[in-house]
């Protein structure tokens, strides 16, 4: 160890640990020249070792401070840009900045070890001698490496067997040079290309590209769009075309898409569209092997790569020169994390293209409303593609009022015989019902008695396929009881219906079709989603039920009927958001059939014919449903009129728990008269997973009292008992 008298640097770094600020650390002058921004540390924290990120060199550098006790990585991991933007991040959601960092980077990576391995692999050079080795064998593989230049162990080692000793003797004989070379795991071999129609834009297209274009061209300015695009009115190829023109300025891109399962549909396309030209891409998402996201990762950060697509952690890929962010299907609701580090990855990628001053292109059929309203306001550049390429009309939409409905089944009369018809024709079906399982409950027909989970407050959902009932939130499972525990009647049914039950109806319905089910159950294998959309495209599928998954941005030409199974189901929730939801929902399913050649229709059932929202999905409206509803929030200063922070407060200890949150309620209260402060009042899932939920939503018409609140939130934490937990989430989307 260096002696304290030579140290004269010392870095603030982040560490993975709940604690708000960075910590200075002394930097041994041994570790001055390959210590950097970015690199992972480790370092003394109270008697333990922990991992930290290096954030910037400190000013403060005095004899008190501790060491920093090694560097973990060769190359950093981001750069001071990325730095500056992950702290802003964690100060906006008010999460502590390490362990914002950490849920950042790729997994794996937060343990003192250094992380997954780095591969390496051997490069071979002729070395050009004139003369020719004496075996055989040594002539064939010299002749093969001289040919390609030069070539890599792992290629030689599948053209040749058991090449090493001949490679060994032609390094002796100074035939080849040798020089070791990371390899990276390349999670795209298995992608195919397929031919590429290169198609020529119509022209609400080319004036959207256009536009993009001349922002881009004035690389040093921040530009966000909206490309507000029906369904299938082609913005992926306004997205490509603007990929393409930013890595033409030598910068690069991201983008982001809302589901891991559409990343190799997309990556087949973008690699199809690219044929010609050499982009280098990567795609970062979950579902990669912890091996697969680091290599990723630290070809980004060494500029090694044009492009990234992946889903929303992506937003924080340390690409150094970015030009361009696309948001495609911004409204979606998986863009926000739902837990721990409560972060937006759409909001981000505005504040990231701030920073790098680029242009960010928020993508959608149904833009969130917020994000329209800032397009009115003009704070983003309000882009439209009004129809469907090709002229291809938007199907029609039709209601069917359940309260006429005379049937048993899940399916109205109309839906049969829709059904029968579109199977008839050889076309596909899409059925939309958000709900798994075969049912959401169980019923005793003499008692009126459900079953509950024991640890949340919510009934067990009964799944025939697997004869259980099951918690949706906690995962508890029990064997479905033969008789009711508390009248011991017989009678127990299932009651309202899920996708098993809904796949049940169609198979009696439809005996001689292809019928699969798309759900959390069906598609928790890795692959499993992605099989089931090649299917889908290669006809293999004539009717395909699903949740909610089945609706985000396929693209599947054959499907002429869309039903949705229970519309209302969702306009009924307690949350000033559902209709905007519920409108979103049924647009964007609605606008998976009629993609192709031939018609769409689309039939919605529900036992709210006349609500306003379900109107508008019917006259494919969005701009009428948008004007209603911003009216309504703006009497309410809901966003986005108002700004909203949702504080939960849990423990296994009910009455603490209320205790706490009365209290917090009254500091939090007296701290400003411009924030509305609502509670605190039981969660919409008052337990779950055993612990009781409180909730203290505050509204405000402007940030700054909010922000000024939530610094002291982190005051206020501290008084906080333990066995009493408090999350912060900023700018809610669900609040349950
Ligand atoms: P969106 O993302 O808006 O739902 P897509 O970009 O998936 O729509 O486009 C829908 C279909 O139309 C795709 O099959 C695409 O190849 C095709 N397409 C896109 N632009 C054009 C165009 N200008 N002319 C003809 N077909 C087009
Ligand atoms: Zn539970």
């Amino acid at each position: 160890m260096t002696p304290t008298s030579t140290v004269n640097r010392a870095v603030d770094v982040a560490v993975a640990a709940p604690i708000d600020k960075t910590l200075s650390y002394a930097v041994p002058a041994g570790m001055v020249a390959e210590l950097c921004i970015g690199s992972r540390v480790r370092v003394p924290l109270g008697r333990r070792q922990v991992i930290g990120y290096v954030m910037a060199w400190s000013e403060t550098v005095s004899d008190k401070l501790k060491p920093v006790l090694a560097v973990v990585d060769p190359h950093p991991l981001f750069h001071e840009q990325h730095a500056i933007f992950y702290r802003r991040a964690a100060e906006y959601y008010a999460y502590p900045i390490g362990a914002a960092i950490k849920t950042a980077l790729p997994a794996g990576l937060s343990g003192l070890n250094s992380g997954p391995s780095v591969l390496t692999d051997k490069v071979y050079r002729s070395t050009g001698r004139d003369d020719l080795p004496a075996g055989a064998r040594q002539q064939d593989v010299l002749a093969y490496i001289a040919t390609a230049g030069e070539a890599r162990l792992s290629l030689l080692r599948k053209q040749f067997s058991t090449p090493h000793a001949v490679l060994q003797r032609l390094l002796e004989l100074g035939f080849l040079t040798v020089e070791e070379v990371e390899s990276c795991r390349d999670p795209f071999v298995d992608v195919a290309i397929v031919e590429h129609f290169p198609v020529e834009l119509n022209p609400a297209q080319d004036q959207a590209v256009t536009q993009i274009n001349a922002f881009l061209a004035e690389s040093d300015s921040f530009h966000p769009v909206l490309l507000h695009g029906v369904t299938g009115s082609g913005k992926t190829e306004v997205y490509l075309r603007s990929i393409a023109a930013t890595l033409d300025q030598g910068r690069q891109a991201l983008m982001l898409v809302p589901e891991i399962a559409l990343t190799p549909q997309l990556v087949t396309r973008f690699r199809s569209w690219f044929q010609d030209r050499a982009v280098r891409l990567a795609v970062l998402h979950s579902g990669l092997s912890d091996g697969e996201r680091y290599d990723a990762w630290r070809q980004v950060a060494r500029g090694d790569i044009d492009v990234v697509i992946g889903a929303r952690s992506a937003i924080f890929a340390p690409l150094p020169d970015l030009g361009l962010i696309v948001v495609d299907e911004e409204h979606d609701g998986s863009y926000k994390q739902s837990e721990a580090f409560r972060y937006n990855a759409r909001d981000l990628a505005l504040l990231r293209g701030k920073m790098a001053q680029a242009v960010v292109i928020l993508g959608s059929a149904t833009p969130a409303l917020t994000t329209w309203y800032r397009a009115k306001e003009g704070h983003l550049t309000y882009l439209e593609l009004p129809d469907r390429t090709a002229e291809r009309p938007l199907p029609a939409v039709q209601l069917v009022d359940l309260a006429q409905s005379e049937t048993e089944s899940l399916l109205s009369e109309p839906l049969v015989l829709a059904l029968t018809e579109t199977f008839a024709a050889g076309e596909q079906a899409l059925l939309l019902l958000n709900r798994r399982g075969y049912a959401p409950f169980l019923l005793c027909h003499d008692c009126g008695a459900t079953v509950h989970c024991p640890n949340c407050e919510i009934t067990l959902t009964y799944s025939q396929v697997q004869r259980s009932l099951r918690c949706h939130y906690c995962d508890y499972r029990i064997r479905p009881p033969e008789s009711c525990a508390r009248c011991n009647g017989v009678r127990i049914l299932p009651e309202g219906g899920g996708t098993e039950r809904l796949e049940e109806d169609i198979r009696l319905l439809l005996p001689e079709a292809r019928v699969a089910r798309m759900d959390r159950d069906t598609t928790s294998r890795k692959g499993a989603h992605s099989r089931l959309i090649d299917q889908m495209n290669a006809g293999e599928i004539d009717v395909l039920i699903g949740t909610q998954m089945i609706a985000k941005g396929h693209d599947f030409p054959a499907v002429t009927l869309v039903g949705v199974l229970n519309a209302d189901s969702a306009l009924n929730l307690p949350d000033f958001r559902s209709a905007e939801r519920v409108y979103s929902l049924l647009s964007q399913v609605a606008g998976r059939a009629g993609r192709g050649d031939r018609l769409g229709r689309v039939l919605i059932q529900t036992y709210a014919p006349d609500n306003y929202a379900l109107d508008f999905v019917t006259g494919h409206d969005y701009t009428g449903f948008a004007k209603v509803e911003l009216d309504q929030r703006k009497a309410l200063a809901y966003p986005p009129f108002g700004y909203l922070v949702n504080l939960v407060l849990s423990g296994n200890d009910e009455a603490k728990v209320q205790q706490i949150a009365e209290q917090l309620a009254l500091e939090l209260e007296s701290l400003s008269t411009e924030t509305e402060l609502l509670g605190p009042a039981p969660c919409l899932l008052s337990r779950l997973r055993n612990k009781h939920r409180r909730q203290i939503l505050l509204k405000s018409e402007r940030r700054e009292p909010l922000r000024r609140q939530i610094v002291m939130l982190g005051r206020l934490r501290k008084k906080i008992p333990a066995g009493v937990n408090l999350t912060v989430d900023v700018d809610p989307l669900d609040m349950f």
